[in-house]
């Protein structure tokens, strides 16, 4: 089937995810077509995809060995029960998983996105405090700014407020508080300040109690929030902290996972071991949906441990495209590239030139902050007081008229190139960032 550009009455019917559909529709902007590092629109404009997609696709579009794992496995297996029965590629891949996470995270759940990572996470954490004889185990702590996808577990954990604001009571959640500092405004990489807001748990336990506290859900580093890195001991004394109060400690990593900071996880940079570590996006190069848990081996062989007879379900949860086989060929073609060594260390090489084009745009009007951490950073534009977002939208908007695909979130523009840009790339995508921040500064007088 051809697809055709929509106009007047075929656009009524298409309900747009997480976006104002209202404003969409003054100035729709589609894309039909990509390949490498490119979106191309029907109207023949070529932009660069400064933002892999939604942070997913890293090694770029059009990739040939994913396509050609997708359509071999399409003829042999194109569906498989996901319950009781299984297929081969689903325990290779797992193997394969378990291979690139750190230290013992060794068993694999899968899903089909980062918000049903979250939830699934977050459920298994409850489930294995039971299974522990300690059922009362049941809140969360999570962080202010933290990102876990849209279901009730993740927006409850989850700290932003417009994503919660109008679904009423969710899960029992507390927060730490975020780790933006105006001290570390403008760091390159990693900021000076800020471990010792880690410390903020123990305040939260001192009401709470950790005997009724499951786990501590935070990324790594907070992506949607605006690419808010936490200082180099922060998530070691968070670690500490959850052992000395027997919590679980689970990174989601549905952004940092499989390279973005230059190392396989997040847990990798900050060298500290979390007990589950949600994924999705890159696992399949975002080109088949698929989200993953990988839990430590404690968590699975409690669960395995529990009494009961053969037939009983050690864990009562999983979604009927769990491990679809095409989601495995696609994430086996994607981990086969994105674990080569070679490919981490471009990535490395990269983040150096990433990281003095952002931070040459410090300077510019209405910057008021800019961070980066491997490949991915954010330029935070002063908000209108009035419209929080609105300037960040509507230099996004010129972005796009200037060829860039650029992403906003709350007051921020957020970058994730792919794997897979030169140099050049990167200049030339901040270099007309700057070019749209300037225009729009003095559009606004
Ligand atoms: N967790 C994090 C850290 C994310 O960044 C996202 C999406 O951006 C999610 C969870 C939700 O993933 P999905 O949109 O695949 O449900």
């Amino acid at each position: 089937m051809r697809s055709t550009v929509p106009t007047g009455e075929t656009m009524r019917h298409h309900w747009l995810a997480f976006t104002s559909n209202r404003r969409f529709h003054q100035a729709p902007k589609l894309v039909s077509k990509a390949e490498g590092i490119f979106y191309h629109t029907p109207q023949g404009h070529k932009l660069y995809d400064s933002l892999s997609g939604l942070w997913c696709t890293p090694l770029g579009h059009g990739n040939r060995q994913i396509s050609e794992a997708i359509s071999h496995q399409l003829s042999q297996l194109d569906y498989a029960p996901a319950f009781n029965v299984s297929h081969p590629l689903a325990f290779q891949l797992s193997e394969q998983i378990a291979g690139m996470a750190p230290g013992d995270l060794n068993h694999v759940l899968y899903c089909n996105s980062g918000s049903e990572a979250a939830d699934t996470a977050l459920k298994l954490a409850r489930a294995y405090w039971r299974a522990r004889g300690k059922p009362e185990k049941t809140k969360f702590i999570g962080r202010a700014k933290g990102y876990h996808g849209v279901n009730f577990g993740g927006i409850s954990v989850g700290g932003i407020g417009p994503n919660r604001k109008v679904y009423g009571q969710t899960l029992d959640a507390y927060h730490l508080p975020h780790t933006w500092l105006t001290e570390n405004r403008f760091s390159r990489g990693l900021p000076q300040e800020g471990d010792y807001l880690a410390d903020a748990l123990l305040q939260i336990l001192e009401v709470q109690d950790a005997s009724n506290i499951a786990a501590v859900m935070v990324e790594p580093m907070a992506g949607s929030g605006g690419v808010i890195v936490p200082s180099s001991g922060y998530l070691k004394r968070l670690r500490t902290l959850c052992d000395q109060h027997d919590i679980l400690l689970i990174f989601d990593e549905v952004i940092t996972g499989f390279g973005r900071m230059g190392t396989v996880f997040g847990a990798d940079y900050f060298a500290v071991q979390p007990d589950m570590l949600t994924c999705a996006k890159a696992l399949t190069n975002g080109i088949m949906p698929m989200g993953a848990v990988i839990t430590s081996r404690d968590i699975y062989q409690t669960m395995m441990d529990q009494p009961g007879d053969d037939f009983m379900i050690e864990f009562p949860h999983g979604y009927t495209y769990s491990a679809h086989p095409l989601a495995c060929a696609a994430a086996m073609a994607s981990l086969e590239q994105l674990n080569q060594p070679s490919l981490m260390e471009q990535v490395r090489s990269l983040s150096q030139v990433f990281e003095d084009a952002i931070h040459d745009l410090k300077g510019l009007p209405l910057v008021e902050d800019i961070r980066n951490i491997g490949l991915a950073g954010a330029i935070q534009i002063q908000s209108d007081p009035a419209h929080p977002t609105k300037r960040a939208s509507e230099i996004s908007a010129l972005c796009w008229d200037k060829e860039v695909y650029v992403r906003f979130g709350g007051n921020n523009l957020s970058f994730a190139p792919p794997f897979i840009c030169s140099k050049q790339d990167i200049h030339e995508i901040f270099s007309r960032v700057a070019d749209a921040i300037q225009q729009y500064a003095r559009q606004q007088g």
